[in-house]
């Protein structure tokens, strides 16, 4: 096993173990999630399936606003517990379709992703989490998406606890290094509450992921090397990156449609997303490199659509899908 220290806040200092540091055979040092999971379960196939636990979001409850973040079309939206599946019928049903879909699969990752899957007190989260190791069979692992903003006390612990179980990833929406960027896109949040948030979960028995958004307005012509150098200082094992699309129903449609804003061409995004990964650690992993969002939701040019083009254009061979091969979910992707 290969170590690495990085300092932490507080004069403590993260101590991040990688199983392998992994070789990469793009020139700039992309490294696919699957390739990490093929580490952890050799020979083995596995798969992550979404599971929709009922959490809202602070961010659109009423807990910190309704507005949401201004590129979220899920404003106003919160889970309606009647028309969710009971959690065990969504697994029983997902191990189906996933193995209709891509065959045989020896093990799967229940993926805790929409809104804020921490939004709760410690017990709430140890009855359904707990309660979700024991319940379901075939499971490998748990991943769990959430704020940073969404870590009551005793949270942490928990999740120390759980990723002894089981191997688990906790997912932190970042989505820009900048707190002017956060403030305009109302997200809520500010740099330091993910640093906090970091600070607390990091060095633990489980992995941490963060997403971030590249194209969001003020971020700067540096942002791919900032956030790339940021996150390899941090004890953080994966990444999803997020190009900038425009969705119909949110705040930023209206700024598109008035011509303030602009999403991302393929060529700007590709370049940036290039350059942010090649700042990465050779022990950190990259789960989704594209946004994912229906056609019928997109303004503007829709190029992120078609992922194997663009995978192509990156070189980075096959295409990992935003679950690393997992359920495909017809809703667009929520950022945590
Ligand atoms: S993007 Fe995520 S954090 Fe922001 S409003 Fe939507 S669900 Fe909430």
């Amino acid at each position: 096993m290969k170590g690495a220290s990085f300092h932490r806040g507080h004069g403590q200092k993260y101590i991040l173990f990688s199983l392998v540091d992994s070789e990469s055979s793009s020139p700039w040092g992309y490294r696919s999630y699957r390739d990490y999971l093929a580490q952890r379960f050799p020979g083995k196939v596995v798969r992550k399936l979404c599971l929709e636990a009922g959490f809202s979001c602070p961010n659109l409850d009423g807990t910190l606003g309704i507005g949401g973040c201004t590129f979220c079309n899920n404003r106003g939206f919160v889970p309606d517990a009647k028309g969710r599946k009971d959690l065990r019928e969504q697994w029983e049903r997902g191990k189906e379709k996933l193995r209709q879909r891509h065959g045989e699969i020896d093990g799967f990752i229940a993926y805790f992703q929409a809104f804020s899957n921490t939004h709760g007190p410690v017990e709430k989260l140890k009855g359904l989490y707990g309660g979700a190791m024991e319940g379901f069979d075939e499971c490998w692992g748990m991943s769990i998406s959430t704020r940073p903003d969404c870590l009551a006390e005793g949270v942490p612990e928990f999740l120390e606890e759980l990723g002894k179980r089981t191997f688990l990833t906790v997912e932190l929406g970042l989505q820009s290094d900048r707190d002017e960027v956060l403030k305009n896109i109302n997200r809520g949040h500010d740099v330091a509450c993910f640093d906090r948030a970091v600070n607390d979960l990091g060095n633990r028995s489980f992995d941490l992921c963060v997403h971030v958004m590249l194209g969001l307005p003020g971020e700067g012509d540096d942002a791919p090397e900032r956030m790339g150098q940021k996150l390899a200082s941090l004890p953080v094992r994966s990444l999803k990156v997020h190009n900038l699309h425009i969705m119909r129903g949110t705040a930023m449609a209206k700024d598109f449609e008035e011509g303030r804003l602009l999403p991302l061409s393929k060529e700007a995004y590709l370049d940036g997303l290039r350059r942010l990964i090649a700042e990465l650690r050779p022990d950190q992993f990259c789960q989704r490199v594209i946004a994912d969002a229906p056609d019928r939701l997109l303004l503007g040019d829709s190029w992120c659509q078609d992922k194997q083009a663009f995978l192509k254009d990156l070189g980075a061979g096959e295409v990992p899908s935003e679950n690393a091969g997992g359920l495909r979910v017809s809703t667009p992707t929520i950022q945590p």
